[in-house]
This record gives C-alpha cells, structure tokens and sequence, in this order.
C-alpha cells in the first residue's frame, strides 16, 4: 500500500514529538514547520537532438537560524517541492546536531540525470546554477551534491557562479573535485562517516562491529563507500543492492571488485559471485546484523519493516525509515541510528572544505580524514549517551527523537539569543 503521508508531513510530526518531548515552546513549532523561504524556478536545456526541453527546479532555504543555509541539489526524476522541503528541514537539524555554523536548505530539479548526455548534463547544470544564483553565495547559501549530483556538477556550478560574480567563488558550492578547490576526502566522507556512525552504536550495544553481518541497499555514492569502510572495520558484507537487483553471498562480497563492477557496467548485478536477487528491496531483509539503507527516502515502510532483520539500522540515505515502520523495529528490539547523525560525514566534510576555501589554505587527505573522524565520532557518541538518559524517561523515545532534541535545542538557543522568540 502506498504511503499516504507526504515525507514533509512525517517529518513535521517527528519534529512536533520531540518539540513536547523535550518541553521546548510550540512556538518553535510554528516557526520550524515552515521554510524561510522558496525559490522556484525553470531552466530552458537544448537537448542534443535540437529540442528545447524546460525542467523545474527548487532552493529551498529552511532556516538561517544558526547561520547560511547549506544542503545538497538532489537531481531525480521524482522528486518535488515537499520532498524538498523536506530533506531541506532535514539539513536544517543535521547540521545544527552537528554542531555546524549553519542553517539548512536543499536544492532539486525533477530530472532523471541518467536519461542525459554529458552535454545535456552540462547545460542543465550550469543552469540552475544561473537561476539559483541572485539568492546562494559563500556567505549566503551553499550548496553540494546529493542523489543524482556529482563533484563533476559541483565544479561546472562554481564556474558558472564564478563567471557571474567576475572573480573566483570557491566557497559557494562544496564537494568540488579535488582539482578545482575539493578536497580528496569528500567523495567517500558520507560511507566514511555512516560506518564511524555504525561502529560507534556496534560497540555500545553489541561488542564492536569487527565480525557482524552487514546488509547496503543503495549502491552509489553512499552505499559504495559505506559498504566497503564497513568491510575495512572488520564487517563481513553479505548483500549489496541497486536499481538492477540485490546481490547476496553469506560468505562475504568482496566490494572493492563490487564497485569495479558498478563502475564500468553501471550495475552491481553484474557481480559475477553469490547468488543474483533481482530485487533491489531483497537486501533490506536478508540475515544480518546491521542495515545500511543508503538509497532514498520511503524505503523501510510500515508493510515491510516486520520483515527487517538486523538489530541495528543505520541510515546512509534521507528518510529511509517511516515513522510506523520505525516504531515496528523498535517494537522487535532494533535500534535505528538517524539520517541526520548516521550520513552527516557528507556535510561534515563539506564544511572542512568550505572553511578551506574561505581561507584559500588546505589540509592534506590524512589531516581532513582525522578531524572527520574525530568530529563524527564525538558527535554520534552524545547522541548515544542522549538517547540513553532520554530513554530513561521516555520509555518509547527513539535515537530520533534524542536528535531531534539535541538539535532542536540548539535552534532554539540561536533564536533566542537573536530575539526571534
Ligand atoms: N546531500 C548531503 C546530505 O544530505 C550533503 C549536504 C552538504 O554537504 O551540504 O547531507
């Protein structure tokens, strides 16, 4: 059956239960439930074949309470203005659980990048880029990859940004390849910073992650580097799965040749070992210990949540649990460690890179590597030790709601101190 309940409602009433939760005003409510504001515009692409085609695109700016809005563009066929709006409130928390000097936006455009040349790619890039220009900036706004975006996009968007300012803007989008003011660790910090995430709850509630079963839906970015950091700490990775199936093998894949694979056929089911599930959902139930749920948001629902097997859920994607199916895991003993502190390595990173940039400096891969690590780290064990005093109180408290607190406290403090409650 399909999700009635929009992702923007759902997070809305998580936001609202932890807000009465923790005793915070409802005033905050009513501020927080609404983007600051909205941009949407249109982006006219001359395809290769001479057609003119017109995609719609968001930026969505949630909240500057603690200071630029940051957060991913997100190119995807399905994507919409609530889902927006949604992943954008999303950034908003992330970034304040972090302890980040930022806000939180989001961008999108309702295109499957797939279906486009390079060309094609290019020009639809640098377009939005132009339309989204009057309202981002280095002080302002500052967006980064997400589903769909690349650091090949980021670079063609700072250029163009920078072409419209006259001077070079290198602050302005994050992520950027390496040989245009990136730094090398940002292509796999969001996987980097899931297993940190992983390791951390592993060795709070169940001995360590060395020798657990590990099961990643989504193979990109995300699910690629995730899976292969796991297998790194020790963790036997026993399924992986995208759009074109799920590939299972109780022995262990060898990711390193898995991502081989993705890369030069575009599939994982392309693995030529274990055994072929053409069924991309498949490796959210399969026996394991730990999930990694690395794809999108609305995946783990309340009509298969039941059939979820591993005790611990760790969310490399947005939104990968809905709220019934997360109080269905918590029901059988699992614990879900949120999106918002189980994938912020992205945007961690993102801002050791943005801090770079401002300064024109860089540290090398090593330094950047041991400040993630140690921020992600420090971060995922408050939230821990949150969730275990919360609990104490709130019997059916979940790690979300602790995160939600812990960030929306933080919000909280910056408007009150800036007089806006
Ligand atoms: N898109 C990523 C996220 O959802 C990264 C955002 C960023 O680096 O600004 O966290």
């Amino acid at each position: 059956m399909a999700q009635r309940v929009s992702y923007f409602e759902w997070m809305l009433q998580v936001l609202e239960r932890a807000i009465k939760m923790d005793n915070l005003p409802y005033e905050l409510y009513k501020v927080l439930s609404r983007p600051e504001r909205v941009l949407t515009v249109s982006i006219p692409v001359r395809m290769d074949d001479g057609r003119l085609e017109v995609f719609e695109g968001y930026r969505v700016q949630y909240s500057s309470a603690l200071g630029p809005y940051k957060g991913g563009i997100r190119f995807h066929p399905e994507v919409d203005l609530d889902t927006d709006k949604a992943l954008a409130l999303g950034m908003t928390l992330k970034n304040a659980l972090n302890n980040l000097p930022y806000g939180g936006g989001k961008g999108a455009v309702k295109v499957d990048p797939k279906r486009l040349s390079k060309g094609e790619l290019e020009r639809l890039s640098r377009g939005y880029a132009r339309a989204i220009a009057p309202l981002i900036g280095d002080q302002v706004d500052i967006p980064a990859p997400d589903v769909g975006t690349t650091p090949e996009i980021m670079a063609w968007m700072v250029d163009e940004y920078s072409r419209i300012r006259g001077y070079n803007v290198p602050g302005v989008f994050t992520a950027k390849p390496p040989e245009l003011w990136g730094n090398p660790v940002r292509e796999y910090s969001t996987g980097y910073g899931v297993v940190v995430a992983a390791r951390a709850a592993a060795e709070r509630y169940m001995g360590g992650l060395q020798g657990l079963r590990v099961s990643v839906h989504g193979f990109g970015n995300v699910g690629q580097y995730s899976a292969l950091f796991a297998q790194r700490q020790g963790a036997k990775v026993v399924a992986v799965s995208d759009t074109s199936g799920t590939v299972y093998d109780p022995n262990g894949i060898d990711v390193e040749l898995a991502m081989k694979v993705k890369a030069q056929t575009g599939k994982v089911i392309n693995y030529p070992k274990g055994e072929k599930i053409y069924d991309p959902m498949a490796s959210l139930f399969v026996d394991a210990e730990v999930l990694m749920p690395s794809a999108i948001e609305n995946v783990i629902t309340k009509d298969n949540a039941s059939k979820v097997r591993a005790k611990l859920v760790v969310e490399g994607a947005n939104g990968p649990t809905t709220p019934e199916a997360e109080a269905e895991l918590y029901k059988r003993g699992s614990i879900v460690v949120p999106d918002i502190s189980a994938n912020a390595g992205g945007v961690v990173m993102s801002y050791l890179e943005w801090v770079e940039n401002l300064q024109w400096y860089w540290w090398d891969e090593e330094e950047t590597l041991k400040r993630l690590d140690a921020i992600m780290t420090s971060n995922v064990k408050r939230l821990i030790d949150r969730y275990e005093s919360l609990k104490s109180t709130n019997p059916s408290a979940t790690m979300r709601d602790a995160a939600f607190i812990l960030a929306l406290e933080r919000v909280y403090r910056a408007m009150k101190a800036r007089g806006w409650l």
